[in-house]
């Protein structure tokens, strides 16, 4: 298939180009289009055969659920039983980096949400995301704009990578300001569970709801969910094809472990600058500065990639602190690095 890319910066300017990705959407096409969390992979959230073209993108298995994403919170009474937690939530969070899930309704077709009683939804804030939803007037179906088990996508070079021949169109608008996936709460009666930790914190949804549950996944413990890959290797996902490898220990044990390890293996590292200036030479990815955890998640899934393509024969990285967003960069590492930690 051939994929035309498109840039587009500002949607009120670029009204017609909208027009024709939300045009593709409501065809039955697929669009990847930046969101503020990562690249997403769009097709019409109505649409049985939209799902499963957006599964075959990905080289996806079809039971795994998609978000909708919706132009404004109450667009979400269409397909799904609100209540009183889903609005306190929406107001604090939406349009942002939030996805609620809650009972659907029958509208939703089962391959969205790969046969579950529940929909996600989310409502995103970007503003080439936000005009494409509305200009398409449907919910779209968007998971991660990347092949299955890679890291997402944060600018749209990483996205042309992966769905170039794949998808009717690609809009590139610039690199993603929060670079993980949404945060995901699911809502049953009473009771909320996060089940993915992201820019909206543990910390900051228990400021909304009274009582909210970590799932034992949010914290990255493995699940069912986390695909084997190969025998040895457990369990991987946003991975780099060559291994990950988390390190836990002070910044000093940190420089000494590598230096140690540099004069016996060809290796990768994703540091931050303070922490290249101490190391010096080759295959240093950087990251953002300890304690700086939004550079340090706007650039993780870049990072992945820029470090795989070194083609060393394995990659360092620390292990962050499982609070606030430190939660949301580990539970992706960890599962990088198919748990593999080493306390140094
Ligand atoms: P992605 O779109 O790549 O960010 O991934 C979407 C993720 O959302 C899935 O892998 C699920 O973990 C989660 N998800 C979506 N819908 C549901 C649902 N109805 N129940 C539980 N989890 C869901
Ligand atoms: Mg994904």
């Amino acid at each position: 298939m051939k994929t035309e890319i498109i840039k587009i910066n500002n949607p009120a300017e670029s009204y017609r180009d909208i027009e024709r990705a939300a045009g593709i959407i409501r065809a039955g096409g697929l669009v990847v289009f930046p969101t503020e969390t990562v690249y997403g992979l769009g097709g019409n959230g109505t649409d049985p055969a939209a799902a499963s073209k957006i599964y075959a993108a990905k080289s996806r298995p079809s039971d795994n659920p998609l978000i909708l994403h919706i132009a404004k919170p109450s667009g979400a009474e269409r397909y799904a039983v609100t209540n009183e937690h889903y609005y306190k939530l929406a107001e604090a969070f939406m349009p942002g980096p939030l996805t609620i899930i809650l009972s659907k309704k029958p509208v939703v077709p089962d391959r969205v949400t790969g046969g579950l009683p529940t929909v996600a939804l989310r409502c995103p804030s970007h503003p080439v995301a936000h005009a494409l939803i509305e200009a398409a007037g449907l919910p779209i179906a968007a998971p991660s704009a990347n092949i299955s088990g890679r890291p997402s996508p944060t600018s749209a070079r990483y996205a042309i990578e992966d769905m170039d021949g794949r998808v009717d169109m690609i809009i590139d608008g610039g690199d993603c300001e929060i670079g993980l996936e949404s945060t995901i709460i699911a809502l049953d009666g009473d009771g909320a569970l996060l089940l993915r930790p992201g820019a909206v914190t543990y910390d900051a949804l228990c400021c909304v709801l009274e009582k909210v549950e970590i799932s034992a996944a949010a914290m990255g413990e493995m699940t069912a969910d986390d695909r084997p890959l190969a025998p040895g290797m457990k369990y991987r996902h946003y991975a780099p094809s060559s291994p990950l490898v988390l390190l836990e220990g002070s910044d000093e044990d940190f420089i000494n472990y590598i230096k140690q390890k540099r004069s016996i293996e060809n290796c990768a590292v994703i540091c931050s600058p303070v922490e290249a200036k101490a190391l010096g030479g080759e295959n240093l990815v950087l990251t953002g500065e300890a304690g700086d955890y939004p550079t340090q998640a706007r650039r993780l899934f870049s990072a992945l990639r820029e470090a795989d393509k070194l083609g060393c024969g394995v990659i360092y990285a620390r292990k962050p602190p499982a609070d606030g967003l430190g939660l949301a960069l580990y539970n992706r590492l960890v599962r990088a690095a198919s748990h593999m930690v080493i306390k140094i």
